[in-house]
């Protein structure tokens, strides 16, 4: 009955199935939960750039809770300042809102969607399978794809705390605090902010979400809306396969399509599910295709990841001192891209930064 069957309404699967119907395709949409969005994993953070690129699908402006120019991140006893030269970098939403518009208009198009409708690779209803059903991917499983290596396990909750300044992250990298990753508060703009943090499993990671409170002085308030979830920081090997009359390609979280650096994934996820939705009749060229429109951004993310984690405690303190000297707070304010990182890193953009010292 079905052209292909999306598994999964998260970003990946709705901007997947979208575009298919978009296409003319006979879509089957399916999501594990009564409800798209429910429940939230996710601090709903994205930038300015990525989500006017997605603005077809969601209107970023109707759901937007704080809108943010920069970052300050702690290393040591460095503190860096990362602060746009002009106007909004990025926007913090409500992702569970994000999540049903970006279905609702994959559903406009045409595609059926099923809730509560748990998929396994013995369930599928079409020949052809749009993998996006997350970290934790029953699809990848039961299809025999290669495993995703390397995860990270978060917490994340919700305080009313005083802030520096509203409209700017903060980001603490401690490799014995965080191992692995990072700690992070994102302003609401309400007198409130999401507090989160990640680490390399193995780790206790309730303990250190414990110490990550009391570091910011917030031990003893109530949190709203904790969680904890997984984040893949590496690329799937393969996320295209032909096997026994069936096609199968995964996106989003499934396929490891997110930034090493902070985990975010709703960009490329949401990009690459396009893809999916324009390519999965071939899942050679699909794979190809992500590779060439985002496979160096994200392999880039994977370079710094390891730089910055990659080493001792001590080598992130002076690595963090040279960066200052080095004047990394003035090209980032001026080049830096949160996503497409390639955009950023270039010979370009070290020839206009040295030129401008
Ligand atoms: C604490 C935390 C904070 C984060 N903050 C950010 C951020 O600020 N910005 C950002 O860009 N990214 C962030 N991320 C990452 C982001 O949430 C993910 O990269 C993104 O959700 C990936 O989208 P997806 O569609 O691939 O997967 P998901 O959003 O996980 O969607 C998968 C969907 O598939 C469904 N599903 C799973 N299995 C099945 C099945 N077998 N059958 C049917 N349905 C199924 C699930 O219920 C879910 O709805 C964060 C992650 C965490 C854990």
């Amino acid at each position: 009955m079905y052209d292909v069957h999306v598994v999964g309404a998260g970003p990946a699967g709705s901007f997947a199935a979208y575009t298919a119907a978009v296409r003319g395709k006979k879509v089957l949409l399916s999501e594990e939960h009564p409800q798209v969005g429910s429940p939230v994993a996710c601090s709903g953070l994205v930038s300015k750039s990525g989500l006017e690129e997605m603005s077809d699908l969601v209107n970023y402006r109707k759901i937007t809770i704080n809108s943010l120019h920069g970052a300050m991140i702690y290393s040591g006893k460095e503190r860096f300042v990362v602060s746009a030269a002009e106007g909004d970098k990025a926007y913090l939403f409500d992702r569970r809102a994000f999540d049903v518009l970006a279905c609702e208009s994959a559903v406009s198009e045409g595609a059926k969607l099923a809730l509560s409708d748990h998929v396994d690779a013995a369930s599928v209803a079409a020949q052809c399978v749009i993998g996006a059903d997350g970290p934790n991917s029953a699809m990848a499983l039961g299809f025999g794809f290669p495993k995703i290596r390397d995860f990270v396990i978060t917490m994340q909750a919700d305080f009313e705390m005083q802030v520096e300044d509203l409209h700017m992250i903060s980001a603490y990298i401690d490799r014995e605090k965080f191992p692995g990753f990072f700690g992070w508060v994102i302003p609401k703009g309400d007198g409130s902010a999401k507090v989160g943090m990640g680490a390399r499993l193995p780790c206790d990671i309730r303990k250190k979400y414990a110490d990550f409170k009391k570091l910011l002085g917030i031990e003893n308030k109530p949190g709203e809306s904790l969680l904890s979830a997984v984040i893949p920081i590496n690329m799937r090997p393969r996320t295209g396969i032909a096997r026994d009359g069936k096609k199968i390609v995964l996106c989003g979280d499934a396929a490891g399509q997110v930034k090493a650096t902070t985990g975010g994934g709703i960009y490329f996820g949401a990009s690459c599910g396009r893809l999916a939705g324009l390519h999965f009749e071939d899942p050679a060229r699909y794979e190809s295709e992500w590779k060439r429109m985002y496979g160096n951004d994200l392999a880039m993310h994977g370079w710094i990841y390891r730089a910055m984690h990659g080493f001792g405690g001590s080598h992130q303190i002076a690595a963090a001192r040279f960066l200052k000297m080095a004047g990394a707070e003035g090209f980032l304010s001026n080049f830096g891209e949160m996503d497409r990182v390639t955009k950023t890193f270039n010979l370009k953009n070290l020839a206009r930064h040295i030129a401008s010292k």
